[in-house]
């Protein structure tokens, strides 16, 4: 059965709409979080809609089975440059010419990979019967977004959270990627049910780990503490840190200044003191933004910046991360995002 048919399924048997924060009626948690108290179809949630291992996840898991490197882009907030950092890393890893690259838009609320790879507005996602076709904006780089199903840029999605996770469940199921070296995800920010879907469906059909991007203010780093104790309880394994706008660089002179100045040690000292790998730190530089805004590789036009010198140093140390260990779920502890044990 097709995820949006089940959705459909499942939301018929409610008695209203599902409210925002919903965990989703099949959730474990469905019926006894917070969003329920109140929730005109708590009883039916927690008696009558059945629960258990997703039943996508046999298709989703063989969809996936032709990807070597899943690597999923997370931040504890928005506004650090997750979705920026997102296209960077794919043009970084495309300008490999023997490495096919996939980058996935999950950002449901603010899907912009599509404008940043330079995929058109316009352009429509073809359906064949092996599934949908991603939209490639080079030979070896596709893309596929939630922006793609939208009628224009400016069409809010105001969706309940049981149909966002219906979404992202089909983005996962039916993508045809075909065989990929490198699948890059752009998860929705923070700690919220489309985050939580996302990491744990892609956690459960094996994953290289989690690159988390943050900026040098404690305000973003407090977040960051956030996600890495979520990625640590889902046992979702942690590639490395990210310090993006760390420095300003002035196009005329290349001089660097600190805008956003660490106050309590940035990216670095935060890796230290919870023993995780710091990827590096990219510096703010304006060019970046006009080449998102462009829909231009910036590593084709800004080769010898100082910004992209950063990227690709950032890119080497993770594929080092990621090449240098096994695939799979990359199990800190052992346990999945429920709680509940799984097997190695
Ligand atoms: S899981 Fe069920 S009871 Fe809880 S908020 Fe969603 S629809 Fe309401």
């Amino acid at each position: 059965m097709a995820p949006s048919q089940q959705v459909q399924d499942v939301e018929s048997q409610l008695v209203e709409e599902a409210p925002e924060h919903c965990p989703g009626p099949q959730s474990e948690l469905a019926g006894k979080q917070d969003a329920c108290q109140g929730c005109a179809n708590q009883e039916i949630c927690s008696t009558q809609i059945p629960k258990g291992p997703d039943p996508d996840l046999p298709q989703i898991y063989t969809r996936m089975q032709g990807i070597r490197h899943k690597i999923l882009v997370l931040s504890g907030k928005g506004g650090v440059g997750k979705s920026t950092f997102t296209s960077m890393l794919s043009w970084a890893i495309a300008a490999d010419e023997e490495l096919e690259v996939g980058a996935m838009d999950l950002d449901i609320c603010g899907p912009s990979l599509p404008r940043m790879l330079g995929a058109s507005s316009n352009e429509t996602v073809h359906q064949s019967n092996a599934g949908w076709s991603p939209v490639y904006v080079a030979d070896n780089l596709g893309v596929m977004s939630i922006g793609f199903m939208l009628p224009d840029d400016e069409t809010a999605v105001i969706w309940r959270g049981a149909k966002k996770t219906g979404l992202i469940k089909s983005f996962l199921r039916d993508v045809d990627w075909g065989a990929l070296d490198y699948l890059v995800v752009d998860t929705p920010p923070g700690t919220s049910d489309e985050h939580l879907s996302v990491t744990s469906l892609m956690k459960e059909v094996g994953i290289d780990g989690a690159l988390i991007v943050t900026t040098p203010q404690e305000v973003a780093l407090l977040d960051v503490r956030k996600e890495i104790d979520f990625c640590r309880k889902a046992g979702i394994k942690i590639l490395g840190v990210v310090e993006n706008m760390s420095g300003f660089v002035c196009p005329g002179c290349k001089g660097v200044s600190q805008i956003f100045k660490a106050t309590t040690g940035g990216g670095a000292k935060l890796c230290e003191e919870l023993a995780i790998r710091f990827l590096g730190s990219v510096p703010l530089d304006p060019r970046i933004g006009q080449c998102c805004d462009a829909g231009e590789s910036f590593f084709d036009r800004y080769a010898d910046s100082p910004a992209a010198g950063a990227i690709l140093d950032v890119v080497d140390s993770l594929r080092d991360e990621v090449e240098g260990v096994a695939d799979g779920g990359g199990s800190e502890n052992g346990l999945d995002v429920d709680g509940l044990r799984i097997e190695d």
